[in-house]
């Protein structure tokens, strides 16, 4: 096919020099990112209904950003808005890490298939180049500061290369500031900055050093100055510095702290912040109280695990330092929230460990605690090492360790009891009375409530009466009387934090009983009941043809296939979508397939509209059709996705 950006220059017959027509038209692109216990959807859908995702794309803020001036670009994040089908555009560059790589794929056949220049970078696509391999006309590897500029050139010559790569670490302090303008950051619960890349840390599985080198590199402060004056007329108060250690090197984050509690104080606290930083910050005062000082409310710490064997194992150094449980209470002491990445599945670990896991999790009083099992990401020392031990299942990919699977072999217990014990220990920790716990173990040590003074008292009043509505009194008696023993006796100024414990606690857990737990066997074998009503239901278009239903009860989460055949009518949708609505909203569990063989004749714009409404289920619908996209479908509603066969 020939390829859209050949006509927008002309040669002059005498002079061989492009004369360019008009500017060349980027559009970017961040794929739908499968539901994880990262995407809260819980607390998006049903208490901050005008937020559609927690962070923004900053990465292709900042390509955006490296951009020839003269070049027209948009932005489209699938999270929260719907790709468009045919956009007018040259080049259509797509991002984004291993977790949305499924979705990379799909997306990159269907942009090249219509002719589009398709470029692909990203994390994942700099981990593992090869995977990309014929997928892409360009493939960019590694930090884009220098190699997209390159690029950019090359396509206005006409000349775009196959592959760029970047080899070495690129210096920040010429990184322009992202072109949030071309963001709806409105969607998001949080802004996104970046000050740092690279950790001067080893962790055995972590890909940081590998992607962005051990000896840390920064923005200088005039550069977060303007990144902050960018965001500031924007009215976004949080803000999330998305370094992957923000202490990697100590001097310049205390130049940084020092300068963000200056610009807070001159700027009456306009942002609240967080950010990840290792756990050794425990043990620096003078650092954490800037930290506070600067307005952060929150920090993401990687403990991984209470066992000394496992951490020794990794890597993981900076944790063997000291008493992990009291590093966690210094932040509570210091009014700073705390968030954790927990992981099972290291060589040392046993059956017995998911019992060490839950009683320090439980003890340490973190609600938002990121439970994984241990995965090996290509060209980490851990992958390089369980590949010579023949130790990585290649039948698994590689990039959400939430979802109850991984591509490693344990060691000391079967595959099996690790799964099962991972699946036990998260449904564990999201009973209502685990939640409860982790509040009162918390809250005890803080002094003053992290949470920032509210700007919008109405706006919060509405969030605390939607929790109390569709959160605790849907849990039933136990929920309510675990909601109130978490309040019972606690200052009032925090329970504003254990509200918002109780909302990350109500995501992880919806997220754990779809996809991490079995079903119960009697929710699964009622669910069969009433797929057998349905079918009942809709015999006659069923016999027609028009549909066909399978419902698969004993898989991840419990899945009900529905074949739309062409011949379908309005009548038999409308009889469909009654019934269906009824069972989505019966069965939390519940995920449905709708596949399309083709778009039924005379009922396309009802069919539409139907899914659009199914719409409200978000990642528990999924559409398979033979394109990745379909036109008037918001994919980021229902998931889209390509039918490969029957
Ligand atoms: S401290 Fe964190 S970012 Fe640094 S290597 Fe370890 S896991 Fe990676």
């Amino acid at each position: 096919m020939m390829a859209r950006y050949a006509p927008w220059w002309v040669v002059h017959p005498t002079d061989p020099k492009p004369v360019p027509r008009r500017p060349v038209r980027l559009v970017l692109i961040n794929p739908r990112s499968p539901e994880s216990f990262w995407s809260f959807r819980w607390a998006l859908r049903e208490l901050l209904p005008d937020k559609r995702a927690i962070n923004p794309p900053l990465g292709l803020a900042t390509l955006a950003a490296l951009t020839p001036v003269d070049w027209e670009i948009s932005i489209f994040d699938e999270n929260i808005e719907p790709l468009p089908t045919d956009p007018k555009a040259d080049i259509v560059g797509i991002g984004g890490m291993a977790v949305q790589f499924p979705r990379q794929r799909e997306l990159l056949h269907y942009y090249r298939e219509k002719g589009y220049h398709v470029v692909i970078g990203g994390s994942y696509a700099s981990l593992s180049p090869s995977t990309y391999e014929g997928l892409a006309d360009t493939l960019i590897v590694g930090e884009a500061e220098l190699v997209w500029p390159e690029f950019c050139r090359d396509f206005e010559h006409g000349l775009p290369g196959k592959q760029y790569c970047q080899p070495d670490p690129v210096d920040l302090r010429h990184t322009p500031t992202p072109r949030f303008d071309l963001l709806n950051l409105s969607a998001y619960t949080t802004a996104s900055l970046q000050f740092s890349r690279g950790c001067p840390y080893l962790c055995e599985f972590c890909d940081i050093p590998v992607l962005f080198g051990r000896k840390p590199r920064t923005k200088t402060l005039a550069q977060i100055h303007n990144e902050l004056e960018a965001l500031r007329p924007t009215g976004i108060h949080d803000v999330f510095f998305v370094d992957d250690n923000l202490i990697g090197y100590r001097p310049r984050a205390k130049a940084l702290l020092e300068f963000l509690a200056e610009y807070q104080r001159s700027h009456d606290y306009p942002f609240s912040f967080g950010t990840e930083v290792s756990v050794n910050l425990a043990t620096d005062p003078e650092l954490l109280g800037r930290l506070r000082a600067a307005g952060f409310r929150w920090v993401f710490l990687g403990i991984e695990t209470p066992d000394m064997a496992s951490l020794a194992e990794a890597g993981k150094k900076q944790n063997l330092r000291g008493n992990l449980l009291d590093a966690v209470r210094v932040f509570y002491r210091n009014g700073i929230d705390v968030f954790s990445g927990f992981i099972v599945g290291f060589d040392h670990d046993t059956v017995e460990t998911f019992e060490r896991q839950y009683r320090f999790i439980e003890a340490s009083g973190i609600q938002v605690a990121m439970l994984g099992l241990l995965t090996a990401v290509p060209r980490t020392p851990l992958y390089e090492r369980l590949q010579r031990d023949r130790r990585l299942r290649l039948d698994v990919q590689p990039g959400d360790n939430t979802g109850g699977q991984t591509n490693v072999v344990p060691l000391r217990m079967s595959y099996d009891e690790m799964a099962a014990g991972y699946a036990a220990l998260c449904a564990r920790l999201t009973t209502h009375r685990a939640i409860a716990t982790r509040i009162r173990n918390k809250l005890r040590y803080y002094r003053e409530s992290p949470v920032p003074r509210q700007r919008d008292g109405q706006a919060s009043r509405s969030v605390l009466r939607r929790l109390i509505t569709r959160g605790i009194s849907k849990g039933g008696l136990g929920c309510v009387a675990s909601f109130l023993w978490s309040l019972w006796g606690v200052r009032p100024s925090l329970w504003s934090l254990a509200c918002q414990d109780w909302a990350a606690g109500f995501s992880i857990r919806e997220y754990t009983q779809r996809y991490i737990q079995n079903p119960p066997l009697e929710e699964r074998m009622f669910t069969e009941r009433y797929i057998s009503r349905l079918a009942r239901k809709l015999r006659n278009p069923i016999t027609k043809g028009c549909f066909k239903i399978d419902l698969e009860p004993f898989r991840k989460p419990v899945r009900l296939r529905m074949v739309i055949e062409q011949k379908c009518g309005t009548l038999d949708l409308k009889a469909a979508l009654a019934t269906l609505d009824h069972l989505l909203r019966g069965f939390r569990t519940l995920t449905l397939v709708l596949v399309l063989k083709e778009l039924p004749t005379g009922c396309n714009l009802y069919l539409r509209q139907w899914i659009d409404r199914l719409g409200h289920y978000s990642d528990r619908v999924t559409v398979e059709w033979e394109e990745a996209l379909i036109h008037g479908i918001d994919s980021s509603r229902v998931a889209v996705t390509t039918r490969t066969s029957g």
